[in-house]
């Protein structure tokens, strides 16, 4: 299934009551356009921009790695973190369902000339440590040279337990391979693990966070690791034109919302839980639940029609015409918000 099917353009004009597409559609509060209204700003090409520094430096320090990097999207946050692990004729072990491998247009190939081996994504997630080893090239000149493994935290959702993460970090690191997290949602799969932020960090070398989804922020992502590989990962972020100038206006939403919107994660996962509920107990479709995330199959045929019925009440739903689809509970869908979307599911499948 592709996540991004019957994403775009059917939200309209307006501010939909409750849009269910994804986390992405957030839109900064009154108290993040007050923080970026108050940013003070620099050129951050030249390393001047303060809050752009900020926030690289205090997310760095906060999940104990040596240096960060604000980049404008998580798919150029993975890229320039690829990119930076890799040479040409080197090779990235990732999940064959991973933004990484599939979303995300394979980059690393285009323009790195780096390969990307796919293997199998387990129920909970995560990679299988034994098929990992055997993916491991050995030295030969026929082969690529296995260089990273590529890791994703949380995956459709679900997060992938600390035992689960490290016994595949693990596995590379035994066959020389260091380890990327593309961890989008890192604190959503903290705050589903009940873990510590630093448990977590602590095991990949780099970690691409995006700001920009359940933590509300309009726009940007933060690559964290080693000093050195974040240096050479500037110098791809300007390469593929991602050195902005007063980006602290942005990384002061950034900094905003790792202050403010971390802890509210738990409650999206909790409103996610009650919308699966109430899908499960309709007993009208196929219900998997995991972090912010709800996956709903329901009967052949009537996608479309419940589309329709529930855009009639503002509350926007993605998919495709068949199989799964996706909803996704963020910060701005509230309790009464959901409880729109709950009684127009309820109403279109009682008819
Ligand atoms: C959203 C996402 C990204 C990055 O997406 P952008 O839209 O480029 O910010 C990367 N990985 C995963 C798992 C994601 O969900």
């Amino acid at each position: 299934m592709n996540q991004y099917a019957g994403m775009t353009g059917s939200a309209g004009r307006n501010t939909p009551l409750c849009d269910l597409r994804s986390d992405t559609v957030t839109r900064p509060d009154a108290g993040m356009q007050a923080a970026m209204a108050a940013a003070e700003l620099g050129d951050d090409v030249y390393g001047e921009d303060p809050c752009v520094n900020r926030l690289e430096r205090s997310l760095a320090e906060r999940l104990g790695k040596e240096a960060g990097l604000f980049l404008p999207t998580g798919t150029m946050s993975n890229l320039a973190g690829l990119l930076a692990h890799c040479q040409r004729g080197e090779e990235i072990l990732v999940g064959r369902n991973y933004h990484v491998y599939r979303y995300e247009a394979a980059g690393a190939s285009v323009l790195g000339g780096i390969a990307l081996c796919p293997l199998a994504v387990g129920a909970t997630g995560g990679l299988d440590p034994t098929e990992i080893a055997s993916e491991v090239k050995p030295d030969d000149s026929h082969l690529a040279v296995s260089r990273l493994l590529s890791l994703e935290n949380t995956h459709n959702g679900m997060a992938v337990s600390l035992a689960e993460t490290s016994g595949a970090a693990k596995t590379a690191r035994r066959h020389g391979l260091a380890v990327h997290l593309d961890g989008a949602r890192f604190f959503n799969a903290v705050a589903a693990l009940g873990c510590d932020e630093l448990a977590l960090a602590g095991i990949p070398d780099t970690i691409s966070i995006c700001l920009s989804k359940g933590l509300g922020a309009p726009a940007g992502s933060v690559l964290v690791g080693p000093a050195d590989l974040i240096a050479r990962a500037r110098r791809w972020r300007k390469m593929l034109g991602g050195g902005m100038r007063q980006s602290g206006v942005l990384a002061a939403a950034g900094l905003y919302a790792l202050e403010h919107n971390v802890q509210a994660l738990s409650d999206d996962h909790c409103r996610a839980e009650r919308l699966a509920e109430v899908l499960h107990s309709l007993g009208v479709g196929v219900v998997q639940q995991a972090s912010n995330m709800v996956f709903f199959t329901p009967p052949e045929g009537t996608h479309r029609d419940l589309r329709a019925a529930l855009a009639s009440e503002g509350v926007i739903i993605g998919g495709a015409d068949s199989g799964a689809i996706r909803l996704v509970l963020h910060r701005d869908i509230s309790d009464d918000a959901l409880e729109v979307a709950i009684d127009g599911i309820g109403r279109f499948f009682s008819n």
